[in-house]
């Protein structure tokens, strides 16, 4: 825990509440710039107009230039009525510094920011909830249908077509942003667009009026408006393929040169299958025919089998001859884009999405382009498409990819597949 306080000059002292909230904010994590700057964080305040300014259009010159001063930071903004905020009120009147008042950071982990304990005390801590579960505990048919307790946790249960039915937990409001956080900001889900944020969160999670919390919070995410502010090109028109199953066809490209990483990776090589939008990422020191020729047959052929085309643009590494070696072994038809569309191939618009889902977590630190690929490939891999309400995985793999965050929720005994509670317990005897 940290505090930290200084007086407001003669001009500081005309500034409006809304403004002088700004300013200690933005005082406060310049200040303590080198913990902040590399994590996502919470900004607990009482001053609900600070998150007015932060998604407004429409503010002072000074505003908007904290604002731009605050974009290089990755942080939510909670706010908190007075009550609930005591503890850093307390300190900064000690020393009544007036006029301006500092908050406490709250460090948030960059994993899982909530364990099945606290959903379990959440819960029971929940008016909502707690009716329910009285509810359920008087044999209220009317709630029945809806909900179910396993293991002292209220699921809401969805009766699917099939037969099987969807148990997704219900998430007290207390847990809400955090949810929401990671499930949107997290690597693991990469700063994607409402649609699949919603999806995600909807697959395991339940809570009243969910869409529209999602809405709110993607709209108000700084990182997606400042991204899409600089996003503003309209896309290109994609060429019409048609592909009727994964492996059928695999684009290729290589993005780069990239700023040098501490890693010392300058390339970034990207493979596409056209039916399942699947995507392999991987990073490259150099970016030789060799290299390049390695990974298609290492981590792409010998893993997946083989592909009937490899569509690239007309770069030497495909044109080399140990690339062409490995497409005719394999008997794989290479199919280059002509010079004149070269912005045809999906590979270049998943290159546009994958440059946006990096730059939401390089901050000021372009070298940091690699921190986080494997975790991007995975929120891209496991998003559900809107043309086609299905991930890349389930068409790939014939299965949902699971996050740490999936499984926490979705807890243990739910799962269709998994054994049934006594065969599990029947086994931990052993
Ligand atoms: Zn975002």
């Amino acid at each position: 825990m940290a505090y930290g306080s200084r007086t407001l000059t003669k001009a500081e002292l005309n500034y409006s509440a809304t403004e002088k909230e700004c300013l200690a904010i933005v005082w406060a994590l310049e200040k303590w710039q080198h913990y902040l700057e590399p994590k996502l964080f919470t900004i607990v305040t009482d001053h609900s107009a600070l998150q007015w300014v932060l998604n407004s259009t429409k503010t002072t010159v000074r505003l908007i230039r904290w604002v731009l001063r605050l974009q290089k930071f990755d942080f939510v903004v909670e706010y908190r009525k007075g009550k609930l905020n005591e503890a850093p009120d307390a300190l900064s009147r000690m020393h009544s510094t007036p006029g301006c008042t500092l908050y406490s950071i709250r460090k948030e982990e960059t994993g899982i920011p909530i364990s099945a304990v606290d959903i379990w005390e959440e819960q029971h801590k929940d008016t909502e909830i707690t009716k329910i579960f009285q509810s359920l505990a008087e044999n209220d048919s009317s709630v029945q249908d809806q909900y179910k307790v396993v293991e002292d946790k209220l699921y809401h249960q969805t009766h699917l077509t099939n037969g099987q039915v969807h148990y997704r937990i219900y998430v007290p409001a207390t847990l809400t942003p955090s949810i929401l956080h990671h499930y949107h900001a997290n690597p693991l889900s990469g700063h994607l667009g409402i649609y699949k944020t919603y999806q995600r969160v909807h697959q395991v999670a339940f809570w009243p009026a969910m869409w529209t919390s999602v809405r709110q919070y993607v709209k108000r995410c700084m990182k997606c408006q400042t991204l899409k502010n600089e996003n503003r090109k309209p896309a290109g028109k994609i060429q019409q393929t048609t592909t009727s199953r994964p492996n059928e066809m695999l684009g290729v490209d290589i993005m780069g040169p990239l700023p040098r990483s501490p890693q010392r990776y300058e390339y970034l090589l990207v493979f596409v299958d056209y039916y399942s939008r699947w995507v392999e990422l991987f990073p490259l020191r150099k970016a030789t025919a060799q290299t390049v020729a390695s990974h298609l047959r290492e981590n792409i052929l010998t893993r997946w089998g083989v592909l009937d085309f490899i569509p690239s643009d007309r770069g030497t590494q495909f044109m080399s001859a140990v690339f062409r070696d490995i497409c005719a072994t394999w008997k794989v038809t290479q199919k280059m884009t002509t010079a004149y569309h070269p912005q045809t191939n999906l590979t270049e618009r998943v290159n546009r999405t994958l440059k946006q889902m990096i730059s939401a977590y390089v901050n000021d630190n372009h070298k940091r382009w690699d921190q986080h690929l494997p975790e991007l490939r995975f929120a891209i891999n496991s998003a559900v498409q809107e043309t086609i309400g299905m991930s890349p995985a389930e068409l790939h793999l014939g299965r949902k990819l699971q996050g740490p965050m999936d499984k926490l929720l979705h807890g243990q005994n739910l799962s269709p597949t998994a054994p049934s509670y006594e065969v599990t317990e029947h086994l931990s005897k052993l």
